[in-house]
Order: structure tokens, then C-alpha cells, then sequence
């Protein structure tokens, strides 16, 4: 009798809880054409909730002559899963890598859909991406990520990057040439922004955002304006897949550094005349007139004046 009953409550302990474990999938969301052989599928301008299920980034995915590339399958493994359908619909090509722009799980959780297909598939991230996984930052990823959505993304595991690509690196994929950039610490310290020059276009990743306010709380507005700068002088683009946002051409590039180093700049003017963080904002809104129809303008613009704020104070004494 005693075995009997251990045996059937290990039974239930694996098999069916397991199963249970993983929350139901993402509906179909529409797919775009940005360039003659990428698509991207822009996600809500949200944080992740319960009703969004966590899917609020832009994955996207080129269909190269040998095969089709994917570029931050998403949030969760029903995210990648919905992503893996929408290239199905489309063509029967073998997937052949993933790239990952950065370390925040709501742009690379997904990979699990792709590694699940297929465990050999290289995954390529900026080194320190790799480095940050390995130590935990994952986990801590598919943590927030169920606690926001409270539970959509159940059965979501971390399913890292492999490959290290760093600054210039050229690596051929499927017969065309993806480009790396990571001209220092922007948004993260481990952005990578990826231009393939067969469809003019680059993937910018959260360095660059068109619509919404983002997070800069592992980031630097110098260091993010500064990239931008550098990007939008030395590279010709017809083509720009922002982190969040619709895509569109190379002049959303400019249009997100100015919107950081305004922010800062006037941050930086008003707590040099005494003001504290909190007794800034319409001063600070009155110098953004063209972007306050962002998705949560009023709502985002708090936190990054006091990011804005803590990080003048920081520079004041290199
Ligand atoms: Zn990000």
C-alpha cells in the first residue's frame, strides 16, 4: 500500500504537473514587410502585463538565400513559438541562426522556441550578454517576466546566447554579410545593433526606440546618444528596426538620440541651477514637444529624469 501510493504521487510530481506548468499560446500577431526580405512583427507598446502576455518587443527575421536568420524572438517561449508559426506560414527554409541585441529577456527569452527545434542552432550575443546569462541575469529575467504577466509566460527556461560577436565583426549567415556595432555602453553594456547591408537595413535594438519611452536603468544617455551619433554618420540605412516601435528610415535614429540628450541636457541645466529631480518635470516636458504622443510619455518621462539626474551628478565628478 505504501509503495503504491509513493509511486502515484511521484507520478503526479512529474508528468502531469509538468505539463500543466506551461501557460497557453500567444495568438497570431500581424506580420511586416520592412525591406525586401525582413519581417518583423511589432509588438505592443507596453510593459508586459497579463493581457500582453509579455510579447511588447519587435522580433523580426531575414530570409537569406540559405536560410532564415531571427533577430530577438521575444519574451517567452509562447512569444518564439508565435514568431516560429509566422515563419512557417511564410517559407519552409531551415532556421539558421539567432541573433540576441542585448541582455533584457524581453527580447531573447524566446530563443527557447528555435533551440527546442533544433539544440545545435548558434545564438549570437555581444560577449558580456553571454557573460550576465551565465552568471544568473536569465533567471532573474523569466522571474519578472512571470510575475508581470502573473504567470502568461509559465514554461519559459533561459536558453542563452553562444556565439560572441564584438564590435565589427562580420559573420556571413545564409550567403549575406550581417554586420556587428557596439560602439561602447548605451543602452546596456552589451548592445549589439546589426546592419545587413544586402537589404540596407539595420537592427538597432533598445538603443533606439520610436513611439514609446524605455527603460535607461542599465544604460547611459551619454553613452546612448553617443552611439547614435556614430551610427548615423557612418552608416547609410534606408531601413531601421528600432527595439520598440515601429521601424521606419535612419531618421528615427536621430530623432531617439536627440529626445536622450535633450532629457539629459536640460536635467543637467536645471539641477546645476538647484533643482531637484522631482521639481524638473515641466520644465523638461516643454523641451519635448514633439514626443509627447509617445505610448506612457507622461508616465515614463519621472523615471528617466531621475536616471537622467543621478547620472549628470555622477559625471560631475570624472
Ligand atoms: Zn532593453
Amino acid at each position: 500500500m505504501f509503495r503504491t501510493t509513493l509511486t502515484l504521487t511521484t507520478l503526479l510530481a512529474t508528468i502531469p504537473l509538468h505539463a500543466a506548468d506551461k501557460a497557453p499560446p500567444l495568438p497570431d500577431y500581424p506580420v511586416a514587410q520592412v525591406a525586401d526580405h525582413t519581417y518583423v512583427i511589432h509588438g505592443p507598446l507596453e510593459v508586459p502585463t497579463a493581457q500582453n502576455q509579455g510579447f511588447m518587443n519587435n522580433p523580426a527575421w531575414v530570409v537569406t538565400p540559405g536560410g532564415v536568420v531571427v533577430i530577438d524572438p521575444g519574451s517567452s517561449v509562447q512569444t518564439g513559438e508565435m514568431v516560429l508559426r509566422a515563419i512557417r506560414k511564410q517559407t519552409d527554409a531551415p532556421i539558421i541562426a539567432l541573433l540576441n541585441t542585448h541582455v533584457h529577456g524581453d527580447h531573447w527569452l524566446g530563443n527557447q522556441a528555435f533551440t527546442e527545434l533544433n539544440a545545435q542552432i548558434p545564438i549570437y550575443a555581444h560577449p558580456r550578454m553571454i557573460e550576465l546569462v551565465e552568471q544568473g541575469t536569465g533567471h532573474s529575467w523569466v522571474d519578472s517576466m512571470l510575475r508581470m504577466t502573473e504567470g502568461a509566460t509559465a514554461g519559459t527556461e533561459v536558453h542563452g546566447p553562444t556565439i560572441a560577436i564584438n564590435d565589427g565583426d562580420q559573420v556571413e549567415l545564409g550567403g549575406w554579410q550581417f554586420q556587428f556595432h557596439h560602439i561602447g555602453g548605451a543602452h546596456t553594456d552589451n548592445d549589439v545593433m546589426i546592419a545587413v547591408p544586402e537589404e540596407s537595413l539595420l537592427f538597432a535594438g533598445d538603443n533606439v526606440s520610436n513611439g514609446r519611452l524605455i527603460r535607461m536603468d542599465d544604460g547611459t544617455f551619454v553613452g546612448n546618444v553617443a552611439t547614435l551619433r556614430q551610427i548615423a554618420e557612418t552608416l547609410e540605412v534606408a531601413h531601421v528596426v528600432p527595439g520598440h516601435g515601429l521601424s521606419a528610415d535612419e531618421t528615427i535614429i536621430t530623432a531617439y538620440a536627440d529626445l536622450l540628450e535633450r532629457i539629459y541636457l536640460k536635467v543637467k541645466a536645471l539641477r546645476a541651477e538647484g533643482l531637484s529631480d522631482f521639481e524638473m518635470k515641466a520644465q523638461v516636458v516643454a523641451e519635448l514637444p514633439e514626443y509627447q504622443g509617445w505610448n506612457d510619455f507622461d508616465g515614463g518621462l519621472g523615471k528617466l529624469i531621475s536616471l537622467a539626474y543621478l547620472e549628470a551628478e555622477a559625471r560631475e565628478f570624472e
